[in-house]
Protein backbone atom coordinates (compact mmCIF):
# COMPACT_ATOMS: atom_id res chain seq x y z
CA UNK A 1 0.00 0.00 0.00
CA UNK A 2 1.31 3.72 -1.12
CA UNK A 3 1.38 5.36 2.49
CA UNK A 4 2.03 9.55 2.94
CA UNK A 5 3.82 9.62 6.22
CA UNK A 6 3.69 12.81 7.84
CA UNK A 7 5.90 14.34 10.92
CA UNK A 8 4.67 17.47 11.39
CA UNK A 9 6.91 18.81 14.01
CA UNK A 10 7.19 22.23 15.43
CA UNK A 11 9.63 24.22 13.43
CA UNK A 12 10.11 21.09 10.41
CA UNK A 13 7.85 19.17 8.54
CA UNK A 14 9.22 15.26 7.60
CA UNK A 15 7.62 13.36 4.99
CA UNK A 16 7.64 10.25 2.72
CA UNK A 17 5.14 8.11 0.23
CA UNK A 18 6.28 4.76 0.82
CA UNK A 19 5.25 1.78 -0.23
CA UNK A 20 4.38 -0.04 3.02
CA UNK A 21 5.04 -3.80 1.73
CA UNK A 22 8.52 -3.17 0.15
CA UNK A 23 9.57 -0.36 1.87
CA UNK A 24 10.63 1.70 -1.41
CA UNK A 25 10.95 5.57 -0.51
CA UNK A 26 8.78 6.55 -3.63
CA UNK A 27 9.24 10.41 -2.02
CA UNK A 28 10.74 11.78 0.99
CA UNK A 29 12.04 15.08 1.98
CA UNK A 30 12.20 17.91 4.77
CA UNK A 31 10.55 21.55 4.90
CA UNK A 32 12.77 23.46 7.73
CA UNK A 33 11.75 26.56 9.48
CA UNK A 34 8.25 25.95 9.24
CA UNK A 35 7.86 28.28 12.06
CA UNK A 36 8.88 31.80 10.01
CA UNK A 37 7.06 31.02 7.31
CA UNK A 38 3.94 33.18 7.29
CA UNK A 39 1.24 30.92 6.52
CA UNK A 40 3.23 28.67 9.17
CA UNK A 41 2.12 24.94 8.96
CA UNK A 42 -0.95 25.39 6.62
CA UNK A 43 1.11 26.94 4.38
CA UNK A 44 4.46 24.49 4.23
CA UNK A 45 2.10 21.35 4.14
CA UNK A 46 -0.12 22.84 0.95
CA UNK A 47 3.03 22.53 -0.99
CA UNK A 48 3.87 18.85 0.78
CA UNK A 49 0.58 17.40 -0.27
CA UNK A 50 0.14 18.90 -3.73
CA UNK A 51 3.59 16.98 -4.00
CA UNK A 52 2.58 13.70 -2.68
CA UNK A 53 -0.83 13.54 -3.93
CA UNK A 54 1.10 13.06 -7.34
CA UNK A 55 2.34 9.33 -6.10
CA UNK A 56 -1.62 8.36 -5.38
CA UNK A 57 -1.27 7.89 -1.86
CA UNK A 58 -3.50 5.41 -0.31
CA UNK A 59 -3.71 6.48 2.85
CA UNK A 60 -1.69 8.87 5.29
CA UNK A 61 0.08 8.15 8.43
CA UNK A 62 0.76 10.58 10.72
CA UNK A 63 3.57 10.84 14.11
CA UNK A 64 1.62 12.39 17.01
CA UNK A 65 4.40 12.63 19.50
CA UNK A 66 1.67 11.93 22.21
CA UNK A 67 -1.38 9.99 23.11
CA UNK A 68 -1.04 10.49 26.81
CA UNK A 69 -2.87 7.32 28.68
CA UNK A 70 -5.46 7.34 25.99
CA UNK A 71 -4.01 5.56 22.99
CA UNK A 72 -1.70 1.96 23.18
CA UNK A 73 -1.86 1.85 19.90
CA UNK A 74 -1.97 3.38 16.74
CA UNK A 75 -5.39 4.68 15.99
CA UNK A 76 -7.70 5.64 12.54
CA UNK A 77 -8.80 9.18 13.21
CA UNK A 78 -12.35 10.61 13.11
CA UNK A 79 -13.25 13.37 15.64
CA UNK A 80 -13.31 11.50 18.70
CA UNK A 81 -9.74 10.55 18.07
CA UNK A 82 -8.36 14.30 16.97
CA UNK A 83 -10.36 15.35 20.14
CA UNK A 84 -8.07 12.86 22.40
CA UNK A 85 -4.75 14.09 20.96
CA UNK A 86 -6.08 17.74 21.48
CA UNK A 87 -6.63 16.69 24.80
CA UNK A 88 -2.73 15.65 24.96
CA UNK A 89 -1.58 19.15 24.10
CA UNK A 90 -0.84 20.01 27.60
CA UNK A 91 1.74 16.81 27.85
CA UNK A 92 3.19 18.28 24.34
CA UNK A 93 2.36 21.52 24.08
CA UNK A 94 5.23 21.89 21.18
CA UNK A 95 4.34 19.01 19.58
CA UNK A 96 0.77 17.80 19.40
CA UNK A 97 -0.60 21.53 18.16
CA UNK A 98 1.90 20.63 15.46
CA UNK A 99 0.44 17.23 14.66
CA UNK A 100 -3.21 18.13 14.41
CA UNK A 101 -2.22 21.28 11.81
CA UNK A 102 -0.83 18.08 9.64
CA UNK A 103 -3.64 15.76 10.24
CA UNK A 104 -5.97 18.73 9.43
CA UNK A 105 -4.36 19.91 6.38
CA UNK A 106 -4.30 16.50 4.82
CA UNK A 107 -7.59 15.81 5.64
CA UNK A 108 -8.73 18.52 3.17
CA UNK A 109 -6.21 18.05 0.63
CA UNK A 110 -6.14 14.58 0.49
CA UNK A 111 -10.13 13.70 1.84
CA UNK A 112 -11.60 10.48 1.93
CA UNK A 113 -8.30 8.99 2.69
CA UNK A 114 -7.84 7.16 5.75
CA UNK A 115 -5.89 9.19 8.06
CA UNK A 116 -4.09 7.59 11.05
CA UNK A 117 -2.05 8.41 14.09
CA UNK A 118 0.66 6.59 15.18
CA UNK A 119 1.98 7.59 18.68
CA UNK A 120 5.53 7.68 19.81
CA UNK A 121 3.90 6.76 23.26
CA UNK A 122 1.79 3.90 22.56
CA UNK A 123 4.30 1.68 21.98
CA UNK A 124 4.71 1.88 25.86
CA UNK A 125 1.51 1.70 27.01
CA UNK A 126 1.55 -1.65 28.74
CA UNK A 127 4.34 -0.61 31.10
CA UNK A 128 3.97 -2.33 34.38
CA UNK A 129 2.60 0.87 37.12
CA UNK A 130 5.65 0.13 38.76
CA UNK A 131 7.45 1.24 35.95
CA UNK A 132 5.38 3.96 35.01
CA UNK A 133 5.04 5.55 38.52
CA UNK A 134 6.65 8.65 40.00
CA UNK A 135 6.79 8.51 43.97
CA UNK A 136 5.01 11.98 44.19
CA UNK A 137 1.37 11.55 45.83
CA UNK A 138 -0.65 9.66 43.59
CA UNK A 139 -3.50 12.56 43.07
CA UNK A 140 -1.33 14.69 41.85
CA UNK A 141 0.27 12.55 39.46
CA UNK A 142 -3.33 11.74 37.99
CA UNK A 143 -4.58 15.41 38.03
CA UNK A 144 -1.44 16.07 36.45
CA UNK A 145 -1.01 13.34 34.29
CA UNK A 146 2.52 13.06 35.63
CA UNK A 147 3.85 9.52 35.05
CA UNK A 148 6.14 7.62 32.56
CA UNK A 149 4.55 8.04 28.80
CA UNK A 150 7.66 6.89 27.15
CA UNK A 151 8.53 7.83 23.39
CA UNK A 152 10.45 6.93 20.64
CA UNK A 153 8.05 3.64 20.21
CA UNK A 154 8.06 3.57 16.47
CA UNK A 155 11.63 2.88 16.49
CA UNK A 156 12.14 0.70 19.17
CA UNK A 157 9.17 -1.39 17.46
CA UNK A 158 10.96 -1.38 14.61
CA UNK A 159 14.66 -2.56 15.53
CA UNK A 160 13.37 -5.02 18.03
CA UNK A 161 11.19 -6.90 15.38
CA UNK A 162 14.05 -6.57 13.23
CA UNK A 163 16.60 -7.72 15.41
CA UNK A 164 13.86 -10.74 15.95
CA UNK A 165 13.78 -11.37 12.50
CA UNK A 166 17.67 -11.54 12.10
CA UNK A 167 18.13 -13.77 14.85
CA UNK A 168 15.37 -16.34 13.71
CA UNK A 169 13.38 -16.15 17.11
CA UNK A 170 9.86 -14.82 18.02
CA UNK A 171 10.22 -11.25 19.92
CA UNK A 172 8.01 -13.56 22.63
CA UNK A 173 11.03 -15.18 23.45
CA UNK A 174 13.79 -12.01 23.79
CA UNK A 175 14.80 -10.01 26.17
CA UNK A 176 15.92 -7.15 24.53
CA UNK A 177 17.76 -3.62 25.54
CA UNK A 178 17.16 -1.18 22.52
CA UNK A 179 19.41 2.02 22.70
CA UNK A 180 18.21 4.60 20.22
CA UNK A 181 20.84 7.18 19.98
CA UNK A 182 20.20 10.07 18.01
CA UNK A 183 19.90 13.78 18.40
CA UNK A 184 16.40 12.56 20.92
CA UNK A 185 18.07 9.16 22.79
CA UNK A 186 16.15 6.69 24.90
CA UNK A 187 16.68 3.19 25.80
CA UNK A 188 13.72 0.60 25.74
CA UNK A 189 14.01 -2.87 27.68
CA UNK A 190 11.43 -4.44 25.78
CA UNK A 191 10.61 -7.78 27.55
CA UNK A 192 9.29 -11.02 25.68
CA UNK A 193 7.62 -8.29 23.26
CA UNK A 194 6.50 -5.73 25.86
CA UNK A 195 7.93 -2.35 26.54
CA UNK A 196 8.77 -2.97 30.30
CA UNK A 197 10.53 0.25 30.74
CA UNK A 198 12.09 3.11 28.95
CA UNK A 199 14.50 5.71 29.71
CA UNK A 200 12.43 8.84 28.62
CA UNK A 201 9.49 10.05 31.17
CA UNK A 202 6.54 12.62 31.08
CA UNK A 203 8.30 14.63 28.66
CA UNK A 204 11.36 13.59 26.23
CA UNK A 205 13.66 15.23 28.77
CA UNK A 206 14.50 12.23 30.85
CA UNK A 207 17.10 9.72 30.78
CA UNK A 208 20.23 10.00 28.75
CA UNK A 209 22.05 13.13 27.72
CA UNK A 210 21.10 14.14 24.00
CA UNK A 211 22.50 16.81 21.61
CA UNK A 212 20.67 19.67 23.72
CA UNK A 213 18.65 18.27 26.02
CA UNK A 214 20.29 17.16 29.74
CA UNK A 215 18.11 13.68 30.43
CA UNK A 216 17.99 12.69 34.40
CA UNK A 217 18.97 15.51 36.85
CA UNK A 218 18.02 15.97 40.15
CA UNK A 219 15.12 17.36 40.99
CA UNK A 220 16.45 19.37 43.56
CA UNK A 221 18.69 21.15 41.00
CA UNK A 222 15.63 21.80 38.40
CA UNK A 223 14.37 23.97 41.77
CA UNK A 224 17.29 25.08 42.50
CA UNK A 225 17.70 26.36 38.82
CA UNK A 226 14.20 27.59 38.68
CA UNK A 227 14.21 29.85 41.57
CA UNK A 228 17.74 31.47 40.05
CA UNK A 229 16.69 31.97 36.28
CA UNK A 230 12.79 31.41 36.48
CA UNK A 231 10.84 28.89 34.62
CA UNK A 232 11.09 29.55 31.14
CA UNK A 233 14.61 30.03 30.99
CA UNK A 234 15.36 27.09 33.06
CA UNK A 235 13.18 25.48 30.69
CA UNK A 236 15.01 26.30 27.71
CA UNK A 237 18.47 25.80 29.12
CA UNK A 238 17.52 22.21 29.84
CA UNK A 239 15.99 21.41 26.91
CA UNK A 240 18.01 23.73 24.13
CA UNK A 241 21.09 24.30 25.82
CA UNK A 242 22.21 21.48 27.71
CA UNK A 243 23.13 18.05 26.88
CA UNK A 244 26.28 17.44 24.19
CA UNK A 245 25.95 21.15 23.41
CA UNK A 246 25.96 21.92 27.37
CA UNK A 247 28.97 19.59 28.53
CA UNK A 248 31.17 20.37 25.65
CA UNK A 249 30.51 24.12 25.73
CA UNK A 250 30.64 23.10 21.94
CA UNK A 251 27.45 21.56 20.06
CA UNK A 252 25.48 18.57 19.71
CA UNK A 253 26.95 16.84 16.73
CA UNK A 254 28.62 13.86 17.59
CA UNK A 255 30.72 14.36 14.74
CA UNK A 256 31.97 16.90 15.37
CA UNK A 257 32.51 16.10 19.35
CA UNK A 258 34.42 13.00 18.60
CA UNK A 259 36.84 15.08 16.15
CA UNK A 260 37.30 17.76 19.01
CA UNK A 261 38.05 15.07 21.79
CA UNK A 262 40.73 13.14 19.00
CA UNK A 263 42.90 16.69 18.84
CA UNK A 264 42.27 17.53 23.17
CA UNK A 265 39.14 19.28 23.75
CA UNK A 266 38.36 18.22 27.15
CA UNK A 267 34.73 19.60 27.29
CA UNK A 268 33.95 17.24 24.14
CA UNK A 269 36.05 14.60 25.80
CA UNK A 270 33.61 15.01 29.10
CA UNK A 271 30.49 15.22 26.77
CA UNK A 272 31.55 11.67 25.44
CA UNK A 273 32.46 10.14 28.39
CA UNK A 274 29.39 11.46 30.12
CA UNK A 275 26.90 10.26 27.69
CA UNK A 276 28.44 6.86 26.70
CA UNK A 277 28.63 5.92 30.79
CA UNK A 278 24.57 7.16 30.54
CA UNK A 279 23.89 4.38 28.27
CA UNK A 280 26.04 1.70 29.66
CA UNK A 281 24.00 2.69 33.50
CA UNK A 282 21.00 2.44 31.77
CA UNK A 283 21.63 -1.05 29.83
CA UNK A 284 22.63 -2.69 33.37
CA UNK A 285 19.76 -1.42 35.16
CA UNK A 286 17.36 -3.03 31.93
CA UNK A 287 19.02 -6.25 32.15
CA UNK A 288 18.47 -6.34 35.81
CA UNK A 289 14.58 -5.16 35.66
CA UNK A 290 14.60 -8.02 32.87
CA UNK A 291 16.29 -10.65 34.97
CA UNK A 292 18.98 -10.62 32.11
CA UNK A 293 19.38 -9.87 28.55
CA UNK A 294 19.17 -11.95 24.95
CA UNK A 295 20.09 -8.88 22.80
CA UNK A 296 21.30 -5.01 22.70
CA UNK A 297 20.58 -2.89 20.42
CA UNK A 298 22.34 0.23 19.23
CA UNK A 299 20.42 2.34 16.68
CA UNK A 300 19.85 6.31 15.41
CA UNK A 301 22.59 8.64 14.31
CA UNK A 302 24.90 7.51 16.92
CA UNK A 303 24.05 4.00 17.47
CA UNK A 304 24.50 3.69 13.76
CA UNK A 305 27.89 5.25 12.93
CA UNK A 306 29.59 5.51 15.40
CA UNK A 307 32.14 2.96 16.23
CA UNK A 308 34.28 4.57 19.03
CA UNK A 309 30.84 5.01 20.90
CA UNK A 310 29.87 2.01 20.87
CA UNK A 311 32.76 0.27 22.10
CA UNK A 312 32.53 3.10 25.35
CA UNK A 313 28.89 1.23 25.84
CA UNK A 314 29.67 -2.35 25.50
CA UNK A 315 32.57 -2.55 26.95
CA UNK A 316 32.65 -4.21 30.20
CA UNK A 317 29.58 -5.93 29.68
CA UNK A 318 30.79 -9.58 29.38
CA UNK A 319 29.15 -10.23 33.26
CA UNK A 320 25.58 -9.67 31.58
CA UNK A 321 26.97 -11.96 28.32
CA UNK A 322 27.56 -9.04 25.81
CA UNK A 323 30.97 -8.71 24.06
CA UNK A 324 31.81 -7.11 21.19
CA UNK A 325 33.90 -8.37 18.38
CA UNK A 326 36.35 -5.09 18.17
CA UNK A 327 36.69 -5.54 14.09
CA UNK A 328 33.31 -5.83 13.36
CA UNK A 329 32.33 -3.12 15.62
CA UNK A 330 34.58 -0.73 13.68
CA UNK A 331 33.20 -1.93 10.37
CA UNK A 332 29.70 -2.02 11.24
CA UNK A 333 27.64 0.29 8.76
CA UNK A 334 23.89 -1.14 8.77
CA UNK A 335 21.78 -0.04 5.63
CA UNK A 336 17.96 -0.16 4.63
CA UNK A 337 19.14 -3.41 2.96
CA UNK A 338 21.69 -4.94 6.01
CA UNK A 339 19.35 -3.38 8.45
CA UNK A 340 20.99 -5.53 11.00
CA UNK A 341 24.81 -6.15 12.14
CA UNK A 342 25.70 -8.54 14.30
CA UNK A 343 28.99 -7.38 15.98
CA UNK A 344 29.38 -10.02 19.54
CA UNK A 345 32.01 -11.94 20.68
CA UNK A 346 31.59 -15.41 18.97
CA UNK A 347 31.37 -17.22 21.99
CA UNK A 348 28.87 -13.91 23.36
CA UNK A 349 26.04 -15.35 25.04
CA UNK A 350 23.83 -12.06 24.46
CA UNK A 351 23.87 -10.68 21.14
CA UNK A 352 24.61 -7.08 20.34
CA UNK A 353 23.26 -5.64 17.61
CA UNK A 354 23.82 -2.55 15.04
CA UNK A 355 20.71 -2.35 13.54
CA UNK A 356 18.87 0.36 10.98
CA UNK A 357 15.75 2.10 12.41
CA UNK A 358 13.13 2.83 9.81
CA UNK A 359 10.18 5.10 12.17
CA UNK A 360 8.63 5.63 8.52
CA UNK A 361 8.48 2.33 7.55
CA UNK A 362 6.97 1.32 10.66
CA UNK A 363 4.45 3.97 10.81
CA UNK A 364 3.34 3.02 7.17
CA UNK A 365 3.00 -0.45 8.30
CA UNK A 366 0.94 0.71 11.07
CA UNK A 367 -0.99 2.44 8.93
CA UNK A 368 -1.68 0.52 6.30
CA UNK A 369 -2.64 -2.44 9.13
CA UNK A 370 -5.22 0.42 10.21
CA UNK A 371 -6.43 1.15 6.74
CA UNK A 372 -7.38 -2.06 5.61
CA UNK A 373 -10.23 -3.45 6.25
CA UNK A 374 -10.33 -6.87 8.58
CA UNK A 375 -10.21 -10.25 6.79
CA UNK A 376 -13.30 -11.90 8.73
CA UNK A 377 -12.23 -14.26 11.81
CA UNK A 378 -13.67 -17.58 11.88
CA UNK A 379 -16.81 -18.11 13.96
CA UNK A 380 -15.69 -20.49 16.35
CA UNK A 381 -16.27 -20.27 19.85
CA UNK A 382 -13.31 -21.24 22.06
CA UNK A 383 -13.81 -23.05 25.79
CA UNK A 384 -12.56 -21.27 28.46
CA UNK A 385 -10.65 -23.12 31.54
CA UNK A 386 -9.81 -21.57 34.55
CA UNK A 387 -6.27 -22.47 35.91
CA UNK A 388 -6.51 -22.46 39.87
CA UNK A 389 -2.49 -22.03 41.44
CA UNK A 390 -0.67 -24.50 40.66
CA UNK A 391 2.91 -25.84 40.13
CA UNK A 392 5.06 -27.91 37.34
CA UNK A 393 8.40 -29.08 39.07
CA UNK A 394 11.80 -31.08 37.10
CA UNK A 395 13.12 -33.91 38.28
CA UNK A 396 15.84 -32.32 41.10
CA UNK A 397 12.92 -30.82 43.08
CA UNK A 398 10.64 -33.38 43.21
CA UNK A 399 13.27 -35.62 44.53
CA UNK A 400 14.08 -32.86 46.89
CA UNK A 401 10.48 -32.57 48.22
CA UNK A 402 9.26 -36.31 48.10
CA UNK A 403 11.82 -38.08 48.55
CA UNK A 404 14.76 -39.69 45.78
CA UNK A 405 13.04 -41.18 42.69
CA UNK A 406 9.34 -40.16 43.67
CA UNK A 407 7.06 -40.26 41.02
CA UNK A 408 3.95 -37.96 40.52
CA UNK A 409 0.67 -40.23 40.99
CA UNK A 410 -2.12 -39.40 38.53
CA UNK A 411 -5.01 -37.85 40.69
CA UNK A 412 -7.02 -36.68 37.48
CA UNK A 413 -6.57 -36.01 33.94
CA UNK A 414 -6.80 -32.55 32.57
CA UNK A 415 -7.90 -31.14 29.31
CA UNK A 416 -4.88 -30.90 27.51
CA UNK A 417 -3.52 -34.46 26.17
CA UNK A 418 -1.02 -36.18 28.02
CA UNK A 419 -1.10 -33.80 31.08
CA UNK A 420 -2.64 -34.46 34.72
CA UNK A 421 -2.91 -32.83 38.28
CA UNK A 422 -0.90 -35.35 40.20
CA UNK A 423 -2.04 -36.50 44.07
CA UNK A 424 1.26 -34.56 45.37
CA UNK A 425 0.95 -30.73 46.67
CA UNK A 426 2.71 -28.21 47.87
CA UNK A 427 3.57 -25.49 50.32
CA UNK A 428 4.37 -22.43 49.26
CA UNK A 429 6.25 -19.95 51.59
CA UNK A 430 6.07 -16.17 50.97
CA UNK A 431 8.04 -13.87 52.83
CA UNK A 432 4.77 -12.70 54.44
CA UNK A 433 2.61 -15.34 54.13
CA UNK A 434 2.30 -18.75 52.93
CA UNK A 435 -0.17 -20.94 50.81
CA UNK A 436 -0.29 -24.03 51.34
CA UNK A 437 -1.65 -27.43 49.37
CA UNK A 438 -1.05 -26.35 45.96
CA UNK A 439 -1.44 -28.70 43.16
CA UNK A 440 1.91 -30.13 41.13
CA UNK A 441 0.89 -30.52 37.74
CA UNK A 442 2.58 -33.59 36.17
CA UNK A 443 4.44 -34.92 34.13
CA UNK A 444 7.82 -33.33 35.09
CA UNK A 445 9.19 -30.61 33.57
CA UNK A 446 13.04 -29.64 32.51
CA UNK A 447 12.15 -26.69 34.39
CA UNK A 448 10.35 -25.52 38.01
CA UNK A 449 7.47 -23.45 36.85
CA UNK A 450 5.09 -22.15 39.66
CA UNK A 451 1.89 -20.28 38.86
CA UNK A 452 0.03 -18.18 40.80
CA UNK A 453 -2.83 -15.41 40.27
CA UNK A 454 -1.98 -11.75 41.43
CA UNK A 455 -3.91 -12.15 44.35
CA UNK A 456 -1.89 -14.92 45.50
CA UNK A 457 1.29 -12.77 44.76
CA UNK A 458 0.04 -9.92 47.25
CA UNK A 459 -0.53 -12.49 49.75
CA UNK A 460 2.64 -14.51 49.55
CA UNK A 461 4.25 -10.93 49.70
CA UNK A 462 6.54 -11.60 46.19
CA UNK A 463 6.21 -10.12 42.72
CA UNK A 464 5.77 -12.64 40.32
CA UNK A 465 6.32 -11.34 36.70
CA UNK A 466 3.64 -12.08 33.54
CA UNK A 467 5.31 -15.05 31.57
CA UNK A 468 4.63 -17.62 28.85
CA UNK A 469 4.99 -21.10 29.73
CA UNK A 470 8.74 -22.34 30.45
CA UNK A 471 9.53 -18.41 30.23
CA UNK A 472 11.02 -18.43 33.96
CA UNK A 473 14.73 -17.28 33.75
CA UNK A 474 14.87 -13.89 36.18
CA UNK A 475 11.09 -14.88 37.86
CA UNK A 476 10.16 -13.98 41.41
CA UNK A 477 11.88 -16.45 43.95
CA UNK A 478 9.91 -18.65 46.30
CA UNK A 479 10.29 -21.08 48.76
CA UNK A 480 8.64 -24.40 48.19
CA UNK A 481 7.55 -27.00 51.22
CA UNK A 482 7.26 -30.82 50.50
CA UNK A 483 6.65 -33.68 52.89
CA UNK A 484 10.05 -34.67 52.62
CA UNK A 485 12.19 -31.04 52.27
CA UNK A 486 12.33 -27.85 51.52
CA UNK A 487 13.23 -25.92 48.59
CA UNK A 488 14.20 -22.59 47.95
CA UNK A 489 14.08 -21.52 44.30
CA UNK A 490 16.10 -18.68 43.30
CA UNK A 491 13.56 -17.98 40.26
CA UNK A 492 10.14 -20.13 38.79
CA UNK A 493 7.82 -18.31 40.50
CA UNK A 494 5.07 -16.31 37.20
CA UNK A 495 1.46 -14.78 36.98
CA UNK A 496 0.81 -16.67 33.84
CA UNK A 497 0.24 -15.44 30.61
CA UNK A 498 -2.92 -16.15 29.62
CA UNK A 499 -3.05 -18.18 26.49
CA UNK A 500 -4.92 -20.16 24.13
CA UNK A 501 -3.90 -23.50 22.82
CA UNK A 502 -4.64 -24.37 19.52
CA UNK A 503 -3.99 -27.04 17.10
CA UNK A 504 -2.52 -26.17 13.47
CA UNK A 505 -5.71 -26.60 11.82
CA UNK A 506 -7.49 -23.77 14.34
CA UNK A 507 -4.77 -21.63 13.98
CA UNK A 508 -5.47 -21.44 10.21
CA UNK A 509 -9.21 -21.35 10.49
CA UNK A 510 -9.25 -17.99 12.82
CA UNK A 511 -6.00 -16.99 10.63
CA UNK A 512 -3.15 -16.60 13.52
CA UNK A 513 0.20 -18.54 14.09
CA UNK A 514 2.24 -19.50 17.28
CA UNK A 515 3.24 -15.91 19.15
CA UNK A 516 0.65 -13.66 17.92
CA UNK A 517 -1.02 -12.04 20.39
CA UNK A 518 -5.13 -11.95 20.26
CA UNK A 519 -8.07 -10.22 21.41
CA UNK A 520 -10.73 -12.55 23.00
CA UNK A 521 -14.12 -11.59 23.91
CA UNK A 522 -16.21 -12.81 26.57
CA UNK A 523 -20.05 -11.29 26.23
CA UNK A 524 -23.55 -12.52 27.05
CA UNK A 525 -22.67 -12.92 31.02
CA UNK A 526 -22.86 -10.39 34.15
CA UNK A 527 -19.66 -8.71 33.35
CA UNK A 528 -18.67 -8.61 29.70
CA UNK A 529 -15.03 -8.24 28.94
CA UNK A 530 -12.57 -8.35 26.25
CA UNK A 531 -9.33 -10.05 27.54
CA UNK A 532 -6.24 -8.35 25.15
CA UNK A 533 -2.23 -9.50 25.06
CA UNK A 534 -4.11 -13.61 24.69
CA UNK A 535 -0.54 -15.39 23.44
CA UNK A 536 -1.55 -17.77 20.87
CA UNK A 537 0.32 -21.88 21.04
CA UNK A 538 0.13 -23.59 18.54
CA UNK A 539 1.13 -27.83 18.32
CA UNK A 540 -1.11 -30.44 17.11
CA UNK A 541 -1.30 -32.16 20.52
CA UNK A 542 -2.78 -29.15 21.69
CA UNK A 543 -7.34 -29.03 22.76
CA UNK A 544 -8.60 -25.63 21.60
CA UNK A 545 -8.91 -23.81 24.75
CA UNK A 546 -8.16 -20.63 26.56
CA UNK A 547 -6.25 -20.70 29.99
CA UNK A 548 -6.62 -17.86 32.32
CA UNK A 549 -6.15 -18.12 35.92
CA UNK A 550 -8.45 -17.19 38.87
CA UNK A 551 -8.78 -13.88 39.27
CA UNK A 552 -8.86 -13.14 35.50
CA UNK A 553 -12.23 -15.71 35.95
CA UNK A 554 -13.51 -13.25 38.68
CA UNK A 555 -12.85 -10.04 36.47
CA UNK A 556 -15.62 -11.24 34.17
CA UNK A 557 -17.83 -13.66 36.57
CA UNK A 558 -16.93 -16.79 34.46
CA UNK A 559 -17.06 -20.15 35.32
CA UNK A 560 -17.02 -23.81 34.41
CA UNK A 561 -18.39 -23.80 30.07
CA UNK A 562 -17.56 -20.46 29.76
CA UNK A 563 -16.82 -19.77 25.87
CA UNK A 564 -15.29 -16.46 24.03
CA UNK A 565 -14.84 -15.29 20.49
CA UNK A 566 -11.67 -14.28 19.02
CA UNK A 567 -12.14 -11.13 18.32
CA UNK A 568 -9.12 -9.50 16.53
CA UNK A 569 -5.98 -10.94 15.32
CA UNK A 570 -2.69 -9.65 13.54
CA UNK A 571 -2.90 -8.56 10.31
CA UNK A 572 0.84 -10.28 10.36
CA UNK A 573 3.17 -7.19 10.44
CA UNK A 574 4.20 -8.46 13.90
CA UNK A 575 4.67 -4.81 15.15
CA UNK A 576 2.76 -4.69 18.22
CA UNK A 577 1.43 -0.99 17.73
CA UNK A 578 -0.89 -2.82 15.02
CA UNK A 579 -1.49 -6.08 17.32
CA UNK A 580 -3.72 -3.88 19.17
CA UNK A 581 -6.04 -2.69 16.85
CA UNK A 582 -8.96 -1.93 18.46
CA UNK A 583 -7.08 -1.60 21.73
CA UNK A 584 -7.47 2.57 20.76
CA UNK A 585 -8.96 4.96 23.29
P1 LIG B 1 17.37 12.56 15.21
O1 LIG B 1 17.11 12.24 16.64
O2 LIG B 1 17.38 14.02 14.93
O3 LIG B 1 16.64 11.71 14.21
P2 LIG B 1 19.69 11.08 14.26
O4 LIG B 1 19.22 9.72 14.60
O5 LIG B 1 19.79 11.47 12.83
O6 LIG B 1 18.93 12.19 15.07
O7 LIG B 1 21.15 11.24 14.92
C1 LIG B 1 21.85 12.43 14.88
C2 LIG B 1 23.15 12.24 15.63
O8 LIG B 1 23.89 11.17 15.03
C3 LIG B 1 24.03 13.47 15.62
O9 LIG B 1 24.55 13.68 16.90
C4 LIG B 1 25.14 13.06 14.67
O10 LIG B 1 26.32 13.71 15.00
C5 LIG B 1 25.26 11.59 14.92
N1 LIG B 1 26.01 10.93 13.85
C6 LIG B 1 25.66 10.76 12.56
N2 LIG B 1 26.68 10.17 11.87
C7 LIG B 1 27.70 9.98 12.74
C8 LIG B 1 29.01 9.41 12.66
N3 LIG B 1 29.49 8.92 11.51
N4 LIG B 1 29.76 9.37 13.78
C9 LIG B 1 29.31 9.87 14.93
N5 LIG B 1 28.08 10.41 15.08
C10 LIG B 1 27.27 10.46 14.01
Amino acid sequence: MRILVINCGSSSIKYQVVDSEGGEVLLGGVTERVDTLAGGHAEALAGILKEASKHEPQAVGHRVVHGGLAFSAAALIDATVEEAIRNCIPLAPLHNPANLAGIQAAREALPGLPQVAVFDTAFHARMPNRARSYAIPRELASEHGIVRYGFHGSSHACVAERAATYLGRPLSELRIVSCHLGNGASVCAIEYGTSVETSMGMTPLEGLVMGTRCGDLDPGAVLKLCGTLGVEETDSLLNRKSGLAGVSGLGNDMRDLEAKAAEGHDGARLAIKVFAHRVRKYIGAYAAVMGGVDAVILTGGIGQNSASMRQRILQRLEFLGVKIEIFANNDARPSEATQVVDISAPNASARALVVATNEELTIARETSCLATPDEPIADLAIPIAISGRHLHLDRETMDLLFGKGAELEVYREISQPGQFAAKQKVNLVGPRNRIDGVRVLGPLRPKNQIEVSRTDEYKLGVDAPIRGSGKVEGSAPIVLEGPMGTVELSEGLVCARRHIHMTPEDAEQFGVKAGDEVEVAVNGGPRDLTFGDVLVRVKSSYLLEMHIDTDEANAAELSKGAEGDLIYSPAGSGVRGCLQKHAGS
